[in-house]
């Protein structure tokens, strides 16, 4: 689980292990076995935006679970791991 700094005073969970496990949808199968990375079904326990301080650009936390870094946006974490 991952602290993620939202705001000055907002402080939002993300737990790295599946996606599934911050999804709200009910009726999911929820593969226990599978790291879940991208699910078309996926609903957020609530939108978070955040401004990237790299790039400046505005993304949601959730979309791509598989970020090392929640305070830069997808892209940037991208360029992190592959150089
Ligand atoms: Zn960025």
């Amino acid at each position: 689980m991952t602290r993620v700094q939202v705001s000055k005073h907002v402080l939002v969970n993300v737990r790295r292990r599946s996606l599934c496990d911050n999804c709200l949808e009910v009726g999911c199968v929820d593969p226990r076995n599978h790291r879940v990375i991208h699910c078309e079904g996926h609903v957020a326990p609530f939108f978070v935006f955040k401004k990237c301080p790299r790039c400046g650009k505005v993304y949601e936390i959730f979309s791509d679970i598989a970020s090392l870094d929640y305070d830069i946006c997808p892209e940037c974490n991208h360029a992190e791991r592959h150089g």
